[in-house]
Parts: C-alpha cells; structure tokens; sequence
C-alpha cells in the first residue's frame, strides 16, 4: 500500500468514520463515475454504488431486474462463478450461453438462439443477460445490446475483470442498464475487497442503495417490508479505493505492456497462441490477464505425469477453506500437456492457472439448461493465465517466456 492509500484510511480513522458510508464512500463513487463516464455525454445520468464485493453488485442488479423465484436469467457460461451463482441465490434459474472465438466472450448469434427457444419453451422471458469481460476483453456489446433491445431484457455487465476496458471509446460496464465492477485483491485496483454498481439514472442508485442497507423505510424506528442486504463498502475500504484509483491508469498501461512483451516473445513459438484482442479497432481491452493455448500436439515436459497426484488445496489463494478432491481427474480438464506447463511453471516459481472451467461443465449446474458450441470447453481444454499483474516486471516476462521454451520437448 503507498502512502496515497494510506492518507484516505488515516483521514477515516481521523474524522471518525469508520464505518459502511462517509466521506471516502462518495469520493471514490465520485472518481469512478468521473473514470467509467469519461467525456461521454450520454453517460452523464450514470450513477456509482460501491459495494461489499462484485458478487454482491451481481445479486443486487438482479434484484433490480426483477429477478424472482423460479425466473431465468441469462449468463455467459466461460466465466468464474460469481457471474451465476448470485441467480441461484435468488432461486432462479441460469441459462448459460457459449462463448465466439474472436473474443471468448457471450456468442450474439447463440444468445438470440437462446432467449427464442427459452419464450418457446417456457412462454416467458428470461428476466437479464448478463454477458461477462473475460480476463478484461470487451465483449461483441454492441450485438448483444441489440440483441437484448429488441427483445426488452435488460443487461447486467459483468466487468468485474474489464475495469477501464473500452469498446468503440466507450467504458465496459456502461452499456447495460447495470454493469459490475470488482475491487478484489487480483483485480484492475483493489479495495482489499469489495466491487461497484453502474446504475444508469440517480433514482436507480438509490433503489440499489436501499436493498445494499437491509432495506429500511423512513421511519423513526426500523420498518422493513422487503428483504435487503448488508452489501455496502466500507468507508476504509473506499479510502484505499480513492488511492488506487490515482494508479488505475498506471496498472492498466503496465497490463497492456506485458500483454506486449508476452505477443513479441512467443511469437515464434509454434503450438502457443497468446490471446490477442480483435485487430478492427473497436477492441481495447485491459489485458487484465494474459492469456495463452496451447497446441494439443505440443509436447511438454512430464506430461505423461500429468494428472498423477493431487493438488493441495484449490487455486485462488483458497487453500485450507476447500473440499479435498475426490478423484484425480474430472469429466472437463485441461490437457495433459496444459497441467504439465503448469506443473513445470511452478517447479521454476511461476503461478499459472487454467482458463476459467465454463459453467455448464460445472457439476453444481449439471441440470441447468445451456445453449453451447462447444468453444468454451476446448478453449478451457487449452489454454491458461500467465502472470500478468502490477508486480510483473519486463524481467519476469522474459524470464516465464525462457520457461515456458524450456518445458516444451523438441519435434
Ligand atoms: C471477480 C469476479 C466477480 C466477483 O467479484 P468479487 O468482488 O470477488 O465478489 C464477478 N465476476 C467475475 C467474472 C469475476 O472475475
């Protein structure tokens, strides 16, 4: 933490506010409304919420969609769990929808496939379409947006990994009647934790303010007569938000460096494809993580061991709070040689990790209906993240690309 964090939190402690709203609470929903609406007029009627966790901006756009028990939504399957669970939480339904190959996000074509089918199935809409920024890469926004105008469902964008990703100059995140962002420790800027709510006028800020509160009636005395929730950020989390967003244009720029220097360095690496934004210039992505796949017939170092043992704990700093495996292997895992890179990464102090394991492969969802095309499960099949955050250094990636040449086997 530097020392601009530091002053906001001291400031808290200073002025007694040390709790969940103040000062810090409306400065760093000031500086990211400023940020996500940047010189677009049309954004001026956004309005910020900042929350607990992106998890929670998920389950209370969703609320505000409507969403009741036994409703569907629709969501993007190549995502990590908090884009879906957050559904079922309400007791509806996910319906997942695959991902195209240009930027592995939702597939417009297969989404419209999707939500016809759902009416002709269950002669009701699904209540939200909730496409995701996988790994910061802007989704085909404009498709989907349509795509959701003509069938009047509204769209909750998950940008919990596309802080400050743009499609045609424009925020991801401020497309949709609400878009998601995460301050989690991995992500773009960090507030130990904690996430945010793009609302799109004042009077809907308030509404997610009210459920963010437990939903109190102004009454001397607490009058509830709806269920809210204990989701709001904390004014010292908002203080170390308030320093990092003096960064957040630093850490985007360095994310974009190293997605550089990894595109020149495995370049001429035949069987490992770095994923790269479309080239037609309405992309311009985060590159919150750095992504590569890897050729199936690219031989690796022990990947005839791969598989072999089990794992210690569960990726995602989750070690001690998980399930022990019951079986080496799953029915959806990535290639041998993928766990194999992985495994030879760590030996020489690399973290790697797969692809986020789509949601429809997930056992938790096995009876949740889903409209694939099989791209997210071979892209899960094949690739992985490759260190890409602030801490990474020129010398890093130079070093993870000699590794990553090292655990390759000639022929
Ligand atoms: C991190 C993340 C979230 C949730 O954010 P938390 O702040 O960790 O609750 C939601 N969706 C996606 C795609 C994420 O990566």
């Amino acid at each position: 933490m530097s020392g601009n964090e530091q002053s906001f939190i001291k400031e808290a402690f200073d002025t007694n506010w040390v709790v969940p709203l103040g000062p810090n609470v409306n400065g760093f929903e000031a500086d990211l409304k400023e940020f996500v609406t940047a010189s677009i007029d049309e954004l001026e009627t956004k309005e910020i919420v900042a929350l607990s966790a992106g998890t929670a901006a998920v389950h209370l756009a969703l609320i505000a969609c409507g969403v009741n028990p036994g409703d569907e939504v629709i969501v993007q399957s190549f995502t990590f769990c908090a884009s879906s669970h957050p559904i079922t939480y309400l007791g509806a339904k996910p319906v997942f929808v695959d991902s195209e190959m240009d930027t592995w996000n939702m597939d417009p074509d297969l989404l419209e496939v999707a939500i016809k089918d759902r009416i002709e199935k269950t002669g009701k809409k699904p209540k939200a379409i909730v496409p995701v920024y996988l790994y910061g890469m802007p989704a085909k926004i404009n498709e989907i947006i349509a795509i959701a105008e003509k069938y009047d469902i509204p769209v909750i964008e998950d940008a919990a990994e596309g802080f400050g990703s743009k499609y045609n100059g424009q925020m991801c995140g401020t497309f949709g009647k609400y878009g998601v962002l995460s301050f989690n420790g991995n992500k773009m800027i960090t507030t130990s934790g904690g996430g945010a709510l793009i609302t799109s006028s004042a009077e809907d800020k308030k509404e997610i303010m009210f459920y963010a509160t437990q939903a109190r009636e102004s009454y001397p005395y607490y009058q509830h007569e709806k269920i809210g929730y204990n989701y709001r950020m904390s004014n010292i989390c908002a203080g170390i938000g308030r320093g990092q967003m003096t960064v957040v244009n630093d850490h985007i720029s360095h994310h974009k460096h190293i997605q550089k220097m990894y595109e020149e360095l495995l370049a001429d690496i035949k069987g490992v494809t770095i994923h790269s934004q479309p080239s037609t210039g309405e992309y311009d992505s985060n590159y919150w993580l750095c992504t590569i796949t890897l050729d199936p017939a690219l031989r690796v170092n022990g990947q005839e061991n791969a598989y072999k043992s089990a794992v210690q704990g569960a990726v995602g700093g989750a070690a001690g709070v998980t399930h022990e495996a019951k079986e080496l292997h799953t029915d959806c895992e990535p290639n041998a040689n993928v766990e194999a890179m992985r495994i030879f990464l760590d030996t020489k102090g690399i973290e790697s990790r797969p692809l986020w394991k789509p949601m429809h492969k997930q056992p938790v969802y096995a009876d949740a209906d889903a409209y694939v095309n099989g791209v997210s499960e071979s892209l899960f099949k094949v690739g992985m993240c490759l260190p890409s955050g602030p801490c990474v250094t020129d010398d890093d990636v130079c070093y993870i690309v000699e590794c990553i040449k090292e655990a390759i086997l000639a022929g």
